[in-house]
């Protein structure tokens, strides 16, 4: 078995690729997280999430029933290791979308798992897709750029960057390195790069600038 992880700030396309990849490799399987987060609409019980409330969680957590667990704005979020043996027994590949906390939690554990964060090509690229899903306040979106920018960060745990700038060309490379088991050393390289531009784009960007004095942050 050959675990595949996922992450990616929130904006960034990994929901859709994903989804994608699962289409084109029946041998992966989604894992399915456990989360006191209240369903969106369209999300069903079993399927997207298994919703549970936090008195539940916090007895799985004592009863170390997950492999990784970790708060993400302000919710709980976990793998149970249940989850994990289903997929084995399916004779399947588990591919896990958590965020970069779970990451650093089960890296020692699984060491011969495939980690791979997917970049946004800029921070205002992020900031317009934040925008057009239209649901959040400002507020929230900011808190979810300052999120992104610590998870760009900490991406170094990552063995694989790619970056999702144009969509079908990111998908190729995600297929690849899914088909192979690794990834050309010149898409990580550029990656590295990229993280250090967007660092710098958090720093001094007018944009941000200018959102930093509108919400008095
Ligand atoms: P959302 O609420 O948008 O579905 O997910 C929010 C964040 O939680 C995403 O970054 C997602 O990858 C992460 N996440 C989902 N399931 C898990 C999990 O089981 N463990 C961890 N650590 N993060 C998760």
């Amino acid at each position: 078995m050959t675990v595949f992880v996922v992450s990616a700030p929130s904006g960034a396309g990994k929901t859709t690729l994903n989804r994608r990849l699962l289409k084109e490799y029946p041998q992966l399987e989604m894992s399915i997280s456990h989360t006191t987060r209240p369903p969106r609409k369209g999300e069903q019980d079993g399927v997207h999430y298994h919703f549970i409330d936090r008195a539940a969680f916090e007895k799985m957590v004592a009863q170390k029933l997950f492999i990784e667990w970790a708060e993400v704005h302000g919710n709980f979020y976990g793998t149970s290791l249940l989850e994990l043996k289903r997929i084995e027994n399916a004779g399947k590949n588990p591919l896990l979308e958590i965020d970069v906390q779970g990451w650093h939690l089960i890296k020692p554990l699984l060491p011969q798992a495939v980690s791979i964060f997917i970049l946004p090509p800029s921070l205002f690229s992020l900031w317009q897709r934040l925008e057009s899903r239209g649901s959040d306040s400002l507020e929230i979106r900011w808190e979810r750029l300052q999120n992104a920018h610590d998870e760009i960060e900490k991406s170094n745990e990552y063995e694989y960057l790619i970056i999702n700038d144009e969509l079908n060309e990111a998908f190729e490379k995600l297929k690849t390195l899914v088909t192979n088991g690794k990834a050309s050393s010149e898409d990580t390289r550029e990656g590295r790069l990229l993280c250090a531009k967007l660092n710098e784009e958090f720093k001094t960007a007018d944009w941000i600038r200018e959102l930093r004095s509108q919400l008095g942050s």
